[in-house]
């Protein structure tokens, strides 16, 4: 099934010079980019995105690291792109990250884990809507 997702190249991959790698293994992939551009957000604007984490003891922390800096915004289309997304980047914590997986690769740390992907088609929804209008993404 083609679906999409929500992808982004945090300010520490962006900071480290690998935005290119990363966009290189989704193209390597298969996976098309149905929407990109750099963004930096405020502190307010990542709070509204990881909204679901807000009882999280490292939201905090989370929400300063990801306004610090600029980040990339994609959208990615693909057949079972969510999880393939999710298998490339690797675990949230780089030490069990498999592999050849982005955050095995080049992750320094459990909050600097250099990429963010939606986990389900009902975040994908709101997370692509938070970033991305209709006119942004093209076919
Ligand atoms: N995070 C953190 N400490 C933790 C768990 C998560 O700093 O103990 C950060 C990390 O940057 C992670 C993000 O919060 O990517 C969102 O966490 P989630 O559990 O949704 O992981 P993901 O879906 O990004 O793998």
């Amino acid at each position: 099934m083609t679906e999409r997702t929500l992808s982004i190249i945090k300010p520490d991959g962006v900071a480290r010079g690998v935005m290119g790698e990363v966009i290189r293994r989704f193209e390597s992939e298969g996976i098309r980019i149905a929407a990109m551009k750099m963004i930096h957000m405020t502190q307010a604007q990542a709070e509204g995105f990881y909204a679901v984490h807000k009882e999280r003891p490292f939201f905090g922390s989370l929400t300063e690291f990801m306004s610090s800096g600029p980040c990339v915004v994609m959208i990615l289309e693909g057949e079972n792109v969510i999880a393939k997304n999710r298998e490339l980047m690797g675990a949230t914590n780089f030490k069990e990250a498999a592999p050849g997986t982005i955050r095995a690769d080049f992750a320094t740390d459990i909050e600097k884990n250099v990429v963010h992907g939606s986990d389900a088609p009902e975040t994908a929804a709101f997370e692509m809507g938070y970033f991305f209008n209709n006119f942004e993404i093209v076919g």
